[in-house]
C-alpha cells in the first residue's frame, strides 16, 4: 500500500506515520528525516540542505526527487510506503507519480491532516524529540516525566533547529504557498481524503486506519 501524508509542519505526520509502519509493514519514507541524518552526515549537500532548512525554505526539488528515487527501489520499500513530508511541491508530485509509473506501482491514498494555524505554532515551538529514537513530546501538551529525557528510552530529548519562532512562521508561509496546492492537486486525482488532526494520536490514527480499510 501507497499512502501519502500531507498536512502543514506540526500536523502530525510523522507521528502517525510510525503508527502506521507498525499497522501496515511498509516503511515510512520522510524526506525530512533523511535530510537531518544527511545534514549530521555532514555531507557538502547535507550542508547545502541546512541553510534551506534553517531559513524555512524547501530544499530544491531535484535533490529531494533524487533521494526519493534512490530510497523507493530499495527491498524493503517494494511492497509500498509512507511517505511523509513528500511531496511538498507540485513538480515533487508530478516526480512521483512518474517514479510510481515506472516501478509499475500507483498511490492508494492521500490523507490530509487538516489542523489549523494557530495550533501549529504552539505545536512546533514546544515539540522536543529524542536523539536515540525519535520519539516526541511536547513541553506542555506531553511532556515527559522526567525534563528533557525520553520517556521511552532514556535518551536525551532536543529542540529541532527550525523549531523556533522566526523558522516556524517561514515554514508555515512556505506550506502555504508551496504545498497547500497539493489538496487540491490530488483531490481532482480522486485520491485525497481528509482527516481532521486534533485530538489524541489514537483517534486520529483511527479516522486514518477508517479510510484505508
Ligand atoms: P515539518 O513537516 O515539521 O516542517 P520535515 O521534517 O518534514 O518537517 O521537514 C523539515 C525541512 O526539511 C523542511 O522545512 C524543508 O526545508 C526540508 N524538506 C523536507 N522534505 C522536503 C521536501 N519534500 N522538499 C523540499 N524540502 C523538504
Ligand atoms: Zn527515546
Amino acid at each position: 500500500m501507497n499512502v501519502i501524508l500531507l498536512g502543514g509542519p506540526g500536523a502530525g505526520k510523522g507521528t502517525q506515520a510510525k503508527k502506521l509502519v507498525a499497522r501496515l509493514g511498509v516503511p515510512q519514507i520522510s524526506t525530512g528525516d533523511m535530510l537531518r541524518a544527511a545534514v549530521s552526515g555532514g555531507t557538502d549537500w547535507g550542508r547545502k540542505a541546512k541553510e534551506f532548512m534553517d531559513a524555512g525554505k524547501l530544499v530544491p526539488d531535484e535533490l529531494v526527487i533524487a533521494i526519493i528515487k534512490e530510497r523507493m527501489t530499495q527491498p524493503d520499500a517494494t511492497g509500498g510506503s509512507i511517505f511523509d513530508g513528500f511531496p511538498r511541491t507540485v513538480p515533487q508530485a508530478e516526480a512521483l507519480g512518474r517514479l510510481m509509473a515506472d516501478l509499475g506501482r500507483s498511490i492508494d491514498h492521500v490523507i490530509s491532516i487538516e489542523v489549523d494555524e494557530a495550533e501549529l505554532v504552539g505545536r512546533l515551538g514546544g515539540r522536543r524529540t529524542c536523539k536515540s529514537c525519535g520519539q516526541m513530546f511536547h513541553v506542555v501538551q506531553a511532556p515527559p516525566r522526567k525534563a528533557d529525557v525520553c520517556d521511552a528510552c532514556g535518551g536525551a530529548l532536543y529542540q529541532r533547529d527550525d523549531d523556533n519562532e522566526a523558522t516556524i512562521r517561514s515554514r508555515l508561509a512556505t506550506y502555504d504557498k508551496a504545498t497547500r496546492p497539493l489538496v487540491e492537486f490530488y483531490r481532482q486525482k480522486g485520491l485525497l481524503r481528509r482527516v481532521l488532526g486534533v485530538g489524541s494520536i489514537d483517534d486520529i490514527f483511527e479516522r486514518i486506519c477508517a479510510i484505508l480499510s
